[in-house]
């Protein structure tokens, strides 16, 4: 059974398959749900009164690109990263170690929160040096962007949105940066089925296909559910 449903004229899904009624927002030429950008625009308009720039790095991202990216890092076309953050240079043959690799840095494709068209990744571009290139790491928000942290954690929620990836929660890296409008997400989420996203799998060249069919339902435990809000 399909488990998308009727929404307006359109159908809505969680894998990032379709336009899901989104629309774009400025300066960012980005997209997102039309609630979520009126929830930033007032987020955006608060932040601006306390002297921070509010600008988003990231918004919705489609299927499509998430597996572009991820097939890359697998390729070597995009830089594959440790734990730590450094470049891994060695190849690596086992293609169990190569998922769990990608997964430290890169959302599982057609689970990733931005499919939903109501996530963002936020920085202050006040606080930004100039010429200096935001790479959304942990120290970037223990520092530079630590009054903008600060605020986020202080009133974020008030305007709907929520930090997911935080410490003790699942297998994904904490993201102070990245923020949930939760109460569109929860439709997502509900909506999401394991039996569709391997469906969508099996028809997709995605890199390490088989070990992520044959291990679905522990990746998913691990990476998906706990932030199921
Ligand atoms: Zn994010």
């Amino acid at each position: 059974m399909s488990n998308t449903i009727s929404h307006t004229s359109h159908k809505i899904n969680p894998y990032g398959l379709d336009s899901i009624d989104l629309i774009r927002f400025e300066p960012e030429h980005l997209f997102l749900r039309p609630k979520v950008v009126k929830a930033l625009a007032a987020f955006r308009k608060r932040g601006k009164e306390l002297g921070f720039d509010l600008r988003v790095e990231s918004a919705y991202r489609s299927f499509d690109r998430q597996v572009s990216i991820w097939n890359r890092k697998a390729k070597r076309e995009l830089p594959l990263l440790d734990a730590k953050g450094h470049l891994i240079s060695k190849d690596i043959k086992n293609p169990e170690e190569l998922v769990k690799t990608l997964l430290l840095w890169s959302a599982l494709p057609g689970a990733s929160r931005h499919h939903f068209g109501t996530e963002i990744d936020i920085v202050d571009a006040s606080a930004i040096p100039h010429g200096y290139a935001v790479k959304l790491t942990p120290e970037e928000s223990h520092k530079m962007f630590k009054p903008f942290h600060d605020w986020i954690t202080e009133e974020a929620e008030s305007f709907g949105f929520l930090r997911v990836f935080i410490p003790g929660r699942g297998s994904i890296q904490p993201e102070p940066w990245h923020l949930s409008y939760i109460e569109e997400a929860r439709l997502f989420q509900e909506l999401f089925d394991l039996k569709e996203l391997e469906a969508i799998y099996m028809d997709s060249d995605i890199a390490g296909k088989s070990v992520l069919l044959e291990n679905l339902e522990a990746l998913a435990k691990d990476y998906i559910y706990p932030y199921f809000l």
